[in-house]
């Protein structure tokens, strides 16, 4: 029997703005679940290191959520030296939680369709349900994810039942930012205001972050 149901959203949060939070808020909601874990990644495999320290974008992250009780951090990624493989840090959750809590995972549809690329990406799989979220302007998927879609998909209040290994679409409202569209923005000396939680904006004004 399933006890408990809970979600987790990687990232790099370089930084952390209103399209991870509104639309992991809305997604939660949608799954019926009460709690998602944000999980700071220290050095994604996939790409360069984040430009801001481990210690400041976990700062951004906090006043991010502060007094939102449903989004809380995880920063176990920052505390673990060399690639930080998403495979690792779901197992870890798992010996934590146990086998029948249902672990769903969001994904924006740009990351999921690189899913196949991650260092033992099947066994992913096999540790959280996925959960897909759409997002502006991502690209098409391959046929691997179009069929592995197809054998998984079930609805996302499905999923708090299912301890890992679904599959869920949810539709959230569209947010065309990104954490290096607000790169450039305040590079360019823009306003970003509205694009990520005002708390957030003075943290990077105060550390000078991003000039
Ligand atoms: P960058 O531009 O540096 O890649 P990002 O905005 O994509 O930053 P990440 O930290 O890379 O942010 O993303 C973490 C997760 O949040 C990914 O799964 C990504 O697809 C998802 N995500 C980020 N922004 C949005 C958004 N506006 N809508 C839906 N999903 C998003
Ligand atoms: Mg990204």
């Amino acid at each position: 029997m399933v006890v408990r149901a809970f979600a987790v959203m990687g990232g790099t949060f370089d930084p952390v703005h209103n399209g991870h939070l509104q639309t992991a808020r809305e997604a939660a909601a949608q799954l019926g679940v009460d709690k998602v874990l944000l999980l700071p990644s220290r050095q994604p495999p996939h790409r360069a290191s984040p430009g801001r320290l481990p210690e400041q974008r976990l700062a951004m992250l906090k006043l991010a959520v502060a007094g939102d009780s449903r989004l809380t951090i995880d920063d176990r990624e920052l505390h673990r030296a060399g690639p930080s493989f998403t495979v690792d840090t779901l197992e870890s959750l798992r010996k934590e939680v146990g086998c029948n809590v249902s672990v769903s995972m969001m994904l924006g549809l740009d990351a999921f369709a690189l899913l196949p690329s991650w260092y033992r990406w099947q066994d992913v799989l096999r540790l959280v349900n996925v959960v897909v979220l759409a997002r502006p302007g991502a690209e098409d998927l391959s046929g691997e994810l179009v069929d592995l879609i197809a054998e998984r998909h079930q609805p996302p209040s499905a999923l708090r039942d299912i301890p890992s290994g679904a599959l869920t679409r949810v539709q959230t409202t569209q947010l065309p930012i990104s954490s290096t569209l607000i790169r450039t923005d305040l590079e360019a000396g823009l306003s970003v205001y509205g694009s990520l939680p005002t708390a957030v904006i003075a943290y990077i004004r105060e550390h000078h972050l991003y000039v």
